[in-house]
């Protein structure tokens, strides 16, 4: 029988983004005082219905926090070096502080060829290399937002990183490798798992913090995990069958009514049984998934800032 930690602390991803956005809508004030008005271009390419919402989201939330935004929309026939010609121009224009080129791109663009044109200094993703090694190296650099997100959670909540263990579970450019070296920079002991990894129980039952980037709903079990530990819950599955919602939420009648009205719910990467074991834990939704749009705000913000508000 596990143990049951009913107190286990929830890490309220929309209280934590709210209060950020806060911040940056002050900051936005204070640089046009100063005559610096920041502005973000979102790069939508042909129509991809998630991301469609994704840019929407940005383009609403940049409006509230007085963020300039403009949203660009090539077919989805553009070439690769037309898209190049395109962030050539916004790299130019000084008006424009952050780039995002959402992703994903049509199969025929070089998505690599692209993120790496980006200016570094426009790169509000932070995913430029220069912005990566930037990281690594322990620089100030523009970071990835939904890792950057993470820490917010952790030092808002006043939850120790330094001399913890971190376990990292995935190690994508955009979660998992950034993740790891935000926490080593941050002076926790870090251990990345990978889909070669063998036994990833063994290293997960270790962990005082660990972070689930896989896209496997419910992977991480109860019998995983460290009585205590902070889970942090970055994946985000749309879980379609009936049988997966009632192993994942027995009794849960608020999830078994949503799933009745929309034939699907969301669970992360973490079943919501080892939660109740946890010391504090993100939700999902609600938890990280919050954040991503917050930092990608914060990010605009200072790269304004470091660009242009050095008077
Ligand atoms: P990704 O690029 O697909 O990478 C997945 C990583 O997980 C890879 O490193 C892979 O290992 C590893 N992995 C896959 N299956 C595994 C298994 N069974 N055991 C151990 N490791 C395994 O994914 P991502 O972009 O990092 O995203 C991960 C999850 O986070 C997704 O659910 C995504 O929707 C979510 N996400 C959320 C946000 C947000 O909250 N805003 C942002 C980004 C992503 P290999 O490297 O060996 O293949």
């Amino acid at each position: 029988m596990e143990s049951m930690n009913e107190a286990a602390r929830v890490l309220n991803g929309v209280e934590i983004a709210a209060a950020i956005k806060a911040e940056v809508a002050a900051e936005v004030r204070t640089l046009k005082a100063k005559g610096i008005s920041p502005g973000l271009t979102v790069v939508l390419v042909g129509h991809v219905p998630a991301s469609e919402i994704y840019v929407r989201s940005k383009v609403k939330a940049s409006g509230e926090l007085g963020i300039g935004s403009e949203m660009l929309t090539p077919p989805e026939s553009v070439t690769t070096e037309e898209m190049l010609a395109l962030i050539a121009e916004l790299n130019a224009r000084d008006e424009v502080d952050g780039i995002l080129i959402q992703l994903p791109l049509p199969k025929h663009v070089d998505t690599r060829r692209l993120l790496e044109a980006v200016s570094p200094e426009k790169d509000v993703d932070g995913f430029h290399p220069i912005n990566a090694g930037r990281l690594q190296s322990g620089r100030p650099a523009l970071e990835p937002c939904t890792p950057a997100g993470i820490m917010e959670i952790l030092r808002r909540s006043n939850l120790p990183v330094a001399g913890q263990h971190a376990v990292v579970l995935g190690r994508s450019d955009i979660v998992g490798k950034p993740i790891a070296m935000m926490m080593l920079n941050a002076h926790a002991t870090v251990t990345v798992c990978h889909s070669k990894t063998v036994d990833i129980g063994r290293y997960t039952r270790d962990a005082d913090i660990l972070v689930a980037a896989i896209g496997r709903p419910g992977f991480v079990t109860a019998d995983m995990v460290k009585a205590g530990a902070t889970l942090i819950d970055v994946g985000i599955n749309r879980v379609t069958n009936v049988g997966d919602v009632e192993r994942f939420f027995p009794g849960d009648t608020t999830r078994a009514k949503q799933f009745a009205e929309r034939g699907s719910t969301l669970v992360g990467d973490i079943d919501p049984a080892a939660f109740r074991k946890s010391g504090a834990f993100t939700p999902v939704p609600g938890g990280v998934g919050a954040l991503t749009i917050a930092m990608l705000m914060h990010n605009t913000v200072k790269a304004a800032k470091a660009r242009r508000g050095r008077a």
